[in-house]
C-alpha cells in the first residue's frame, strides 16, 4: 500500500532500538527521509546505515538526549523543517507508589510529558504554515489502564494525553494531524529489563515471568516492533487525515475494555 508520504521528512526521537526504530523503519519503507536520534551513537549509526541501504532514503543522525534542552536544540537544528514528528523517549523506572519523591516526578514529567510538548511547540507551527503535518506520540497502555509499578509513567503520560487531546483539535484545521500510539507489551529491551526486574523481585526465572505475562494477552505473545512501526506509519500517512486526537492501543487485547 502506498501511504502517500514518499519524499516527506520525519524526525523520529529515540529511534536506535525498540519501538522508535520500528517507526523509523516503517516510515523509511514508505519513502520518508529521516532524522533519527538516540543518546548512544553506535547503535544509532548502525541502524541508520541499514535503513539507507535497505530503503534508499536519506537519514541524518543526532546522538543526543532528547529530554535535555541542549539535546532538543541539537535535534531541531539538524532537523530543520519536518513534516512528521514521532515523539518518543525512554520510560521512567519501576517502583512502588511510596517510593517516588518530587524529583522523580519532575524527571518523569520532563522526559515523557514536557519533552514531547516542547517538540510539538517547536515543529507544529511550521507544519501549520505549510498546511500539512503528522505527529505521533508514543505513550503507553498505562493511560488506559494503570500499571502498578509504573506510577511515574502513568502520571506523566496522562498529562501528555490531556495536552494532546486539546491541541490536536486546534491544529487539525491547518492540516496537522496529531494522535497518540499506546504500546502494550512489546518485545524490546525495555520489557527485557522490566521482566528481569520482576523475575528478580519474585524469585522466578525470566522465562517463567515472560510465559505468565504472554498468557495474559489474548494474542498470546508480545507485540513486535514491525507491527508497531506499521501502525505508526499509517498514522503518519495521507489516509490518517480524519483521525484526530485519538489514542490507538496496540496491546494484543490485554486491556479488557469495550472501548
Ligand atoms: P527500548 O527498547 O529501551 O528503546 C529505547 C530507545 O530510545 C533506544 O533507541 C534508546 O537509545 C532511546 N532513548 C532512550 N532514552 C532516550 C533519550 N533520553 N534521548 C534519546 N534517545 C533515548 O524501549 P522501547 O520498548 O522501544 O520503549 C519506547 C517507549 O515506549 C518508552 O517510553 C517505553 O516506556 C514505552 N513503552 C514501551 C512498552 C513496551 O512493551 N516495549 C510498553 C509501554 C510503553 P539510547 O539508550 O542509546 O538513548
Amino acid at each position: 500500500m502506498d501511504l502517500g508520504i514518499k519524499g516527506k521528512k520525519a524526525l523520529v526521537c529515540a529511534s536506535s532500538k525498540g519501538l522508535g526504530l520500528g517507526c523509523a523503519r516503517a516510515l523509511a519503507e514508505a519513502g520518508v527521509d529521516l532524522v533519527m536520534n538516540a543518546r548512544g551513537k553506535d547503535a544509532l549509526e548502525v541502524e541508520a546505515q541499514k535503513i539507507r541501504e535497505e530503503f534508499g532514503v536519506s537519514v541524518e543522525t543526532v546522538a543526543a538526549d532528547v529530554t535535555s534542552e541542549d539535546g532538543r536544540a541539537a535535534l531541531l537544528k539538524a532537523a530543520g523543517e519536518v513534516d512528521i514528528l514521532v515523539n518518543n523517549a525512554g520510560g521512567p523506572p519501576p517502583g512502588q507508589w511510596t517510593d517516588w519523591e518530587r524529583e522523580d516526578f519532575i524527571k518523569a514529567l520532563d522526559a515523557n510529558m514536557l519533552t514531547p510538548i516542547a517538540l510539538i511547540k517547536a515543529l507544529v507551527p511550521g507544519m501549520m504554515e505549510r498546511g500539512w503535518g503528522r505527529v505521533v506520540n508514543i505513550t503507553s497502555v498505562s493511560v488506559k489502564a494503570p500499571i502498578a509499578v509504573l506510577g511515574l509513567s502513568n502520571s506523566a503520560r496522562a498529562g501528555l494525553t490531556g495536552y494532546v487531546a486539546g491541541t490536536a483539535r486546534q491544529v487539525a484545521p491547518k492540516g496537522v494531524i496529531m494522535n497518540n500510539l499506546l504500546p502494550g507489551l512489546h518485545a524490546t529491551n525495555r520489557t527485557v529489563s522490566l521482566d528481569s526486574a520482576a523475575a528478580e523481585a519474585s524469585g522466578r526465572s525470566f522465562d517463567e515471568v515472560r510465559a505468565e505475562k504472554s498468557a495474559a494477552i489474548p494474542a498470546g505473545r508480545y507485540g513486535t516492533i514491525e507491527e508497531f512501526g506499521a501502525t505508526c506509519a499509517f498514522m503518519c500517512s495521507q489516509f490518517a487525515g480524519f483521525m484526530v486526537g485519538q489514542n490507538i492501543l496496540l496491546d494484543g487485547g490485554a486491556t479488557n475494555t469495550t472501548m
